[in-house]
């Protein structure tokens, strides 16, 4: 899976929690004590006297001295050690009757087949929907006495033995891990949500052969795992059957079906095939070659590098408006994200970098987390950090004009210092009682701090002796499950040095080593005094004459080296490998404040602009002076990276940190410099760039006429295309900027759409940028009812315009009711939602009472769960931290 700020259209509720009881005496015959709604007709109901008798004479009831204690909601820890221990030789075959209509219930069966080493116990299945949506269940060809308790099916160890079991089920599919639109549905399955479908062993370690049959609108196409092997079509429908997959996990078994385009190509004499839904065809072949392309290096190269072939067959992926997140790795059927993937004209050089490295990330999960699986989710981050390592090596040679280092730097260090900053920090390796929780262990500590870890561990073992390492990690566990131990233990086999406790600090410990630098003549001492936090780093020391990269090996309190010569400034960041706070020494920051843009490397440049922006945050660096750098620098800056990295540092400084006064005295000169940025560029990407900043900064009323303009197609840009979403964006923006014809460009704005998935997106964000208070009011309201929520990448974009920082004043109400969601959200919605939810609300927020705000929810809330606490300090950091700049400013200077 590959991290991203979209998200997804979740359905309402799981059925988690529910109590009941259910009892099936026939195929055709369900009972369930607590459903309250009418019967089906054909359906008997038995009284609760009846209920009781008959579990009375289960015979697994009657002999056991005491009762099962019931399992809990979600995939708790335990009943997955229990269940890997003594399920054995597991398979699945599946089949779905999915209609046209996404408002009617898609009828599924299951057959489980598998052998029990023990079978002292029941046996627990998971099924959230629960009995309602059970219509039989039968063990070994006989009608089961199962228990339908807390999303899970308890099957009677009487009716199972030792040997081989099967276990039938017809059930109606629970729709919320379905994702069913108009013409098109799709699974998401991940972390642990395959059984809110269909019942299952919803565990990462019970890996098992899946068999699928789909029963779909005979004008549908769909896709799955394994080939097809068969269809026959009956009426308007049609059954296609597929091969029997690879032994694989819940999480990874997926399909869709709906109406699709389908490409295919042949690469290396593989047939691959791209599943879309993009109306403009211009647009499909202007990418599709490419997108063929990037796979088959992908393929070929990890072929290469881990000596063993691609595992799982054929070869399918398939493109979704608005998936929840940039791509999801099912073997044999990526999903990604459809804007990932097809890119606009205007796209920049950062966005084809970041496509290939979704592609090469999705591609490395096929063995890293799809060969070999983590034992449990605690591990994921394994799967993530080995398909963004593998994708940063594969991507490299595809892009020879890139800075790769810089690259590197800049797509890890500010993502991973943006959590591992704040308080609402964790370690790598964190620990999981419950699936249920897993969805809050991604995030950038896991997707960019653990590839600099990993970075760090390859420079320590040295590339060869950690290829090797691998190589004997994915054949010794393929098509099985491992920890992050076991592999911890292959590689210290290859070395000296104690990677056990190396892995210690930077996997298990959270936050980040600090360190400060101490320059006396040519003595330079670094003071780090948490010493657990070994690191080779390159300092880099600048004097006069030349710029010096010293190796240097952190792992005392203090390390001292000498130069030849006095240096001006040392940049213990500068050679783009140290990871932590640095705090600089006075001379080196007036120095990098003043020369900084003059350095020739651009890698020393984005690394003295990652570390000046942490130096501004801790208070070292005023928003001012920061903000002047920044202006200075972008006309002289060349390096398309470092330009997108100052002009995102260079927004968040004007947005969040300046102060009122001085926002509105920067403003013409900021835009200016953006406008000359636009005219100067000499790439259609680096233009695109430019103007995306400026559309997102401009607040003068001659920029704002200028991007009227633009948007009216009255005035082009020379160079620039702007495409679909490029005007949708721009019509937002003069929106919320309250331009007097913001109602007629609103809905001018919707008669140009073309494509009818970004049209319904617009016409849900629409509300949010209403002149009219009381319509942004009901925007907001509306999202405290999660069918309003379905959709939650454009409830993110909705409510950052809600919060925009031109609006912060009024919506500084929605706050407190968006913290008090956050719960329900992490309930009802995907696994980056509640992350998102929070950056989309607190985004646009500076105020000492807003931060008052949070504060006071955190204070009040005693046993708010962790995970969420934590997610409320890391999208409030910035807020906290633009308050502390305020109290600062009014004091009076040092200098
Ligand atoms: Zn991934």
């Amino acid at each position: 899976m590959w991290r991203c700020k979209v998200i997804n259209p979740c359905p309402s509720g799981r059925g988690m929690g529910e109590d009941r009881i259910g009892v099936v005496t026939s195929t055709l015959t369900r009972r369930s004590q607590s459903s309250r709604r009418p019967l089906p007709v054909g359906e008997v109901r038995i009284g609760i006297i009846l209920l009781v008798m008959l579990m009375l004479l289960e015979p697994g009831c009657m002999n056991s001295s005491r009762p099962e204690p019931d399992p809990t909601p979600g995939i708790a820890l335990t009943l997955a050690t229990e269940r890997a221990q003594t399920v054995n030789n597991l398979r699945y075959d599946l089949s779905f009757d999915i209609p046209a209509a996404a408002s009617e219930p898609v009828q599924g069966h299951a057959s489980i087949r598998f052998s029990r080493t023990n079978n002292d116990h029941p046996l627990v299945l998971d099924f959230a929907p629960g009995a309602e949506s059970l219509t039989s269940v039968t063990t070994n060809g006989k009608t089961s006495q199962f228990r339908s308790v807390n999303g899970h099916i308890v099957i009677p160890a009487s009716e199972l033995s030792t040997g081989q079991n099967t276990v039938q089920l017809v059930f109606r599919a629970g729709d919320a891990s379905l994702n069913r639109n108009p013409d098109f549905m799709y699974t998401l399955f991940v972390p642990a949500r395959a059984h809110l479908a269909f019942p299952c062993f919803d565990q990462p370690d019970l890996k098992a052969p899946f068999s699928l049959a789909l029963n779909v609108p005979s004008d549908w196409v769909s896709v799955s795992n394994g080939a097809e092997l068969s269809r026959e079509t009956s009426g308007d429908r049609v059954k296609i059957r597929y091969a029997e997959t690879q032994p694989i996990p819940t999480y990874l078994f997926a399909f869709a079906a709906g109406k699709f385009q389908v490409e295919t190509a042949e690469r290396d004499g593989r047939t691959m095939r791209m599943f879309h839904r993009e109306t403009d065809a211009e647009k499909v072949q202007r990418n599709r070659d490419a997108v063929f392309d990037l796979h088959a290096s992908s393929l070929a190269w990890l072929e290469k590098y881990t000596g063993i072939p691609y595992a799982f067959g054929k070869f399918d992926f398939v493109l979704i408006p608005s998936f929840q997140f940039g791509g999801m790795e099912h073997p044999g059927a990526i999903f990604y994200n459809a804007a990932s993937i097809l890119m606009e004209k205007s796209a920049t050089e950062n966005q084809m970098l970041n496509r290939a490295s979704t592609i090469a990330h999705e591609s490395s999960h096929m063995w890293f987390g799809d060969l070999v699986t983590m034992r449990w989710f605690n591990d994921v981050w394994m799967k993530e950090v080995f398909a963004n390592f593998m994708a940063a090596k594969i991507v490299n040679p595809a892009f020879p004009n890139v800075n790769h280092e810089l690259r590197f730097l800049l797509s890890n260090y500010p993502a991973a210092y943006s959590v591992d900053r704040t308080q609402g920090t964790h370690p790598i390796r964190q620990e999981l009682e419950n699936l249920n929780e897993a969805g809050s262990l991604y995030g950038a500590i896991i997707y960019e701090k653990a590839p600099v870890v990993m970075r760090q561990l390859e420079r320590i073992l040295g590339p060869d002796k950690l290829q090797e390492g691998l190589q004997s990690y994915l054949t010794q566990f393929q098509f099985g499950n491992a920890t992050w131990l076991d592999l911890v233990h292959l590689l210290d086999e290859r070395t000296d040095l104690d990677l056990a406790a190396w892995s210690r600090a930077w996997v298990e410990e959270a936050g980040r080593p600090s360190v400060s630098t101490e320059i006396q003549g040519k003595h330079i001492i670094f003071i780090q005094p948490d010493a657990r936090w070994i690191q080779q780093i390159d300092v880099l020391i600048g004097s006069a004459e030349r710029l010096k990269t010293f190796p240097v090996q952190l792992q005392k309190e203090k390390t001292e080296i000498d130069s030849d010569t006095p240096p001006q400034f040392v940049l213990p960041t500068g050679g783009g490998v140290a990871y932590g706070d640095f705090a600089l020494d006075e001379g080196s920051r007036t120095f990098l404040l003043k020369h900084l843009p003059d350095l020739k490397d651009p890698l020393t440049r984005g690394a003295a602009w990652v570390t000046l922006w942490e130096e501004l945050l801790d208070g070292r660096v005023q928003p001012q002076d920061f903000m002047d750098l920044a202006l200075r620098a972008l006309p002289q800056e060349n390096t398309e990276q470092n330009v997108q990295l100052i002009l995102g540092y260079a927004e968040s400084t004007f947005w969040s940190f300046l102060p009122d006064m001085a926002r509105g005295a920067v403003a013409p000169r900021f835009e200016q410099t953006l406008r000359s940025g636009i005219a100067r560029a000499s790439s259609s990407t680096m233009k695109a760039t430019y103007f995306s900043a400026f559309r997102s900064s401009v607040t003068t009323p001659e920029g704002i006429a200028f991007l009227e303009r633009v948007w009216r197609r009255q005035e082009k840009i020379p160079g620039l295309m702007l495409g679909e979403p490029d005007e949708a964006a721009m019509a937002l923006e003069l929106a919320v900027r309250s331009v007097p014809s913001t109602p007629a460009i609103l809905q001018e704005q919707r008669g140009r759409f073309m494509n009818p998935d970004r049209k319904a997106r617009f016409e849900f964000v629409m509300p949010a940028l209403s002149g009219d208070p009381a319509v942004r009011d009901k925007f907001f309201e509306d999202l405290s009812d999660v069918r309003n929520r379905r959709r939650e990448p454009w409830v993110a974009e909705g409510l950052a315009y809600l919060n925009h920082p031109l609006r912060r004043q009024q919506s500084e109400k929605y706050v407190r009711p968006a913290l008090e969601l956050l719960r329900q959200i992490q309930r009802t919605g995907d696994i980056f939602f509640p992350t998102n939810w929070m950056y989309a609300t607190l985004g646009g927020h500076n105020s000492h009472s807003s931060a008052e705000t949070v504060r006071g929810f955190l204070a009040e809330q005693k046993d708010y769960p962790i995970r969420l606490r934590r997610i409320i300090l890391q999208s409030a950091d910035e807020l906290f931290r633009a308050e502390a700049m305020q109290v600062r400013s009014r004091l009076p200077s040092r200098s």
